[in-house]
């Protein structure tokens, strides 16, 4: 394999670094990938369940809304049930926020410049100090503040970066300093510009996300090109897609652009041909297939499922396992870029999910071997290349 890694290329803009909980936020800490419940979060057991959903999708930190007494009365038994930091998502409802903390809550989305009065805004603010919260400020084109609104007659970069900074400064005020700020818009122009006039504007950490991105095909075209577009420039330490979707299909997704960019890599990256008349083997049926069949799979590994010689070995040279459609119903396996065996369709697919695992196993016994022995790894932990 050649030694050409383009996603070095993309350079982070450096960020403070806050925690939610226990995932890092900014400076050097990989892009963290979040979702939200849509469950009643009073019902804490469809929560805790659908929460869990996202855990086994690789997600790293979930939001739950909390509108009522009931959601903050369930919210202590939810965050002892799951394993990742849980975000309260609070609107206005300052007491809402204080009960989350004390829940346990590991982050208040609250804007701060919604909470009223400066009694309340300190007290929510103590809340959160007491309590090891940071707090996100979540700008949204959707709910500007009126006073902005009439400034700039519309909902622009400017209007979306100037509140982020006016909720920013009240929490500095306040000499709170842990808190992420996003500024979402549904239009992926407007929220691109935002993000990147805030990103200049400030140090923050940025969370970013297109909202209300539509459904789960559109939503994902929508958020890769926003997403995709911010990453590429460097810009975004944590993020959200937002799709009218599960709550694990947004996590997946989440990784489908980080692996795109290789910024993060997790679980098995198929790279697999479009398919055509020259197919040794059904492309499409097996690639499904190898999605489900793998998906338990965390370590990184690459693979892959090209229907015939035409662009078979070309793309085994640049993957850890590769099969290439052959006549005959018999097809080419790959190791490390080199023809290995030939396997019949009917076991193919039990074969390569084998393969998989046994490779899997190899690198994580030799990974466990070499942290014992205090070895630096070969090669750089991709989770925190830049
Ligand atoms: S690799 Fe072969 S089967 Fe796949 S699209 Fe190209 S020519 Fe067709």
């Amino acid at each position: 394999m050649s030694g050409y890694r383009p996603y070095q290329y993309i350079e982070r803009r450096k960020s403070r670094q806050i925690h939610v909980g226990k995932v890092a936020v900014g400076g050097d800490a990989p892009i963290s990938i979040q979702t939200m419940t849509n469950t009643l979060t009073s019902d804490a057991k469809a929560t805790i369940e659908q929460i869990r959903r996202a855990e086994l999708a690789g997600v790293d930190i979930v939001r739950v809304s909390c509108p009522d007494e009931e959601s903050t009365a369930a919210l202590a038994e939810i965050v002892h049930e799951v394993n990742v930091p849980i975000v309260a998502d609070i609107h206005f409802h300052y007491k809402r926020a204080i009960e989350a903390a004390k829940a346990g809550a590991a982050c208040l989305r609250i804007n701060p410049g919604n909470i009223g009065s400066a009694e309340r805004v300190r007290e929510v603010v103590n809340a959160a100090k007491d309590h090891n919260c940071s707090i996100r400020i979540g700008v949204n084109a959707g709910s500007l503040e009126k006073h902005l609104l009439e400034k700039y007659g519309e909902p622009n970069p400017d209007a979306l970066v100037e509140s982020a900074l006016e909720h920013a400064k009240i929490l500095q005020d306040h000499d709170f300093h842990e808190f992420k700020i996003s500024v979402k818009a549904s239009d992926v122009f407007l929220a691109v510009a935002a993000y990147q006039q805030l990103a200049e504007a400030c140090d923050h950490p940025l969370h970013i996300g297109i909202t209300e991105a539509g459904s789960r095909r559109a939503g994902t075209v929508k958020s890769s090109i926003g997403l995709g577009n911010l990453l590429w420039a460097g810009v975004g330490d944590t993020m959200r897609v937002s799709l009218s979707a599960e709550p694990e299909e947004e996590v997946l997704v989440g990784w489908d652009i980080l692996k795109s960019l290789g910024l993060r890599h997790r679980g098995v990256k198929i790279i697999s041909c479009p398919s055509c008349a020259r197919q040794g083997f059904n492309v499409i049926q097996t690639v499904q297939t190898l999605e489900d069949r793998l998906a338990h799979i965390k370590t990184p590994l690459t693979l892959s499922i090209i229907g015939c010689v035409v662009n078979g070995p070309g793309e085994a040279l640049m993957t850890d396992l590769g099969v290439t459609g052959g006549g005959s119903g018999r097809h080419m396996v790959y190791s490390a870029g080199k023809q290995d065996h030939t396997v019949p369709s009917g076991s193919m697919i039990d074969h390569v999910v084998d393969l998989v695992e046994q490779r899997v196993a190899l690198i994580e016994a030799e990974a466990a071997k070499e942290k014992a022995e205090g070895v630096e790894p070969a090669l750089p932990d991709l989770e925190t290349v830049k």
